[in-house]
């Protein structure tokens, strides 16, 4: 296996749910600098497949590799140390404090052990700059003494990349960027994850294929938990055997 080339790699990953494989033998590769989309029909094993690589889920079978080192067996909270981290929790927005707020407690939990180190006045206005250019990073200066609570949905998940920015991730691993959004929504978050794609590495779950083939340089397709096919949009969405897949025949 050519480590070092890849910074995610699946090794013959299976996901098993009482006799029936949701997963079955999956190696993913995932190039440092990509934005990697993962698609196929309903059905076909993408949110399986992103739930064992976010540890939601315990691989029946088959490795996990981050960087050429076995994670299969690591909390997800060692691996975002490590530098791969999933956005887009809902929850990790809380709604009664402002945006402002809310990026300071991610900055806060970024930093962990040393939070009491921000309790002087000179570090506590370097924390709310770090934090000022983080919200404006995602397009959400204007809105920064709103309550999360009060974002419309599409901002809120723009919030959920900023605090996902806060623990600056080498690696992002995105469920659905777009789903539920309206379509200003969905330009919107397609340029912002553009932009956060730029120094580091994507991996997504999409449905909407434009997104995918705005953004993603490289497409796997995932058929009945077995990958496809493989490559760039233009590539895959010729393929017969995806146009089939996608029309059910
Ligand atoms: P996708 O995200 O591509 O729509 P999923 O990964 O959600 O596909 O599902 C793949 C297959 O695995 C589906 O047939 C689904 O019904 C099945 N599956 C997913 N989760 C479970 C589960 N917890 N128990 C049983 N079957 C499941």
């Amino acid at each position: 296996m050519a480590s070092g080339e890849f910074v995610l790699e699946t090794d013959d990953l299976s996901k098993e749910f009482k006799g029936f494989f949701a997963v079955r033998g999956v190696n993913l590769r995932v190039r440092k600098g990509d934005v990697h989309a993962l698609i196929g029909p309903n059905g076909a094993g993408k949110t399986t497949v992103f739930n064992l690589l976010t540890k939601f889920l315990t691989p029946t079978s088959g490795r996990i590799l981050y960087k050429g080192e076995d994670i299969t067996r690591t909390s997800p909270a060692d691996i975002a140390r490590k530098g791969m981290v999933r956005s887009f929790q809902i929850s990790a927005v809380f709604p009664h404090l402002s945006l402002l707020e809310n990026v300071r407690i991610a900055l806060q939990r970024e930093l962990g052990t040393s939070f009491h180190f921000w309790k002087s006045d000179a570090s506590l206005a370097a924390l709310n700059d770090r934090a000022e250019v983080l919200l404006d990073a995602v397009g959400l200066t204007e809105f920064r003494s709103h309550m999360a609570g009060d974002l419309p949905y599409g901002r809120k998940r723009a919030l959920e990349i900023a605090t996902t920015l806060a623990l600056d991730p080498e690696m992002l691993l995105l469920d659905e960027p777009t789903a539920g959004m309206t379509h200003e929504d969905i330009v919107r978050i397609t340029e912002l994850i553009g932009k956060v794609a730029q120094n580091r590495t994507v991996l997504m779950v999409e449905h909407n294929l434009s997104v995918v083939s705005n953004l993603s340089n490289i497409i796997t397709v995932l058929q009945r938990g077995e990958i496809l096919a493989e490559g760039s949009y233009d590539e895959v969405s010729k393929m017969p055997e995806v146009i089939s897949a996608y029309l059910g025949t």
